[in-house]
């Protein structure tokens, strides 16, 4: 295990795993373990702490992020629609196609909600503005489209009363929220909440902790920024890599804050310059995690 030295915390590599875009950090309690993903590497990560083994899958198409199934198994959010996902294999099934109207799009960040139902968003591959769309995957397999134009759909929580959604277009440099319709599964109400700095970089993946401050991953920005429900900020984790993607608590006692982060088109330069590049890393910052919630159909 290294020990990196951050400015207020020790910032532990986890996983040296060079991954060329890791994300989806999400933690499985009833194994123990953090599945993560890398998107354009196509595989997916199942690191357990107890052993620090790392074991990968190989995708046979970008996964842009997953969520547990209460049935066993994970709900990816797949190039053209939602699947499952049999973690031993790496076996994708269909479990709702989108057509989408423009080609050359597939699905980015997402996360389950408490009733059970799973949202992610969409992005160009080329990152083309306003093509995005947001999505609500509901237990009995039904898609809905509950907005669109956006650029590149990233991180996505819920307060811990469920009743506003924070959510990340990226270049929109904000952090925006939503009231939240727990029982209809809708959002209304859109504000930005944070505007990020230019120096701090593009916001990316983020989670909500059990206090129901917002741990936002820095792109470009080498480092996790938290921000108050009303938007001040709060403390910040460095990072020795620039490219920081995504975060989630986790460990038993959800104090154990994991943090993915990428390498792709760093020059050779860059790359000796930041060592740990596309690691998994871990940092205990005093602060905790809210369970996470599982997809129910
Ligand atoms: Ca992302």
């Amino acid at each position: 295990m290294t020990t990196l030295t951050s400015s207020t915390w020790d910032v532990e590599v986890a996983v040296d795993a060079a991954a060329e875009t890791g994300e989806g950090p999400l933690w499985d309690a009833e194994a123990d373990v953090l599945w993560w993903l890398d998107i354009p590497g196509r595989r997916l990560h199942r690191y357990s702490p107890c052993d620090a083994g790392d074991q990968v899958v190989v995708l046979d198409r970008l996964v842009g992020s997953i969520g547990l199934r209460a049935r066993g198994g994970l709900v990816a959010a797949a190039t053209n629609g939602f699947c499952a996902l049999d973690p031993d294999n790496g076996r994708l099934s269909s479990i709702a196609e989108i057509q989408y109207d423009e080609p050359d799009l597939r699905m980015n960040d997402g996360r389950c909600d408490s009733a059970g139902r799973f949202f992610a968003g969409t992005m160009a591959f080329d990152a083309r503005p306003g093509l995005g769309s947001f999505y609500r995957l509901d237990r009995d397999h039904t898609v809905t489209q509950l907005f669109s134009g956006t650029t590149i759909s990233n991180g996505l929580d819920w307060s811990p009363d469920g009743g506003t959604l924070y959510y990340v277009d990226s270049p929109l440099r904000s952090i925006d929220a939503f009231d939240f319709d727990l029982d209809a599964g809708t959002v209304a109400n859109r504000r930005t909440l944070v505007r990020l700095e230019r120096e701090f970089g593009l916001p990316d993946g983020l989670c909500v902790d059990a206090e129901g401050w917002i741990w936002v991953a820095c792109w470009r920005g080498g480092a996790i920024r938290r921000f108050a429900p009303d938007g001040s900020p709060g403390v910040v984790v460095e990072l020795p890599v620039s490219q920081v993607t995504s975060c989630a608590f986790g460990g038993a006692d959800l104090g154990d804050l994991y943090i993915t982060s990428g390498r792709r088109h760093l020059s050779p330069t860059q790359l000796a310059a930041e060592r740990h590049a596309g690691s998994l890393f871990r940092c205990r910052t005093g602060h905790f995690g809210k369970p996470g919630f599982k997809y129910g159909g």
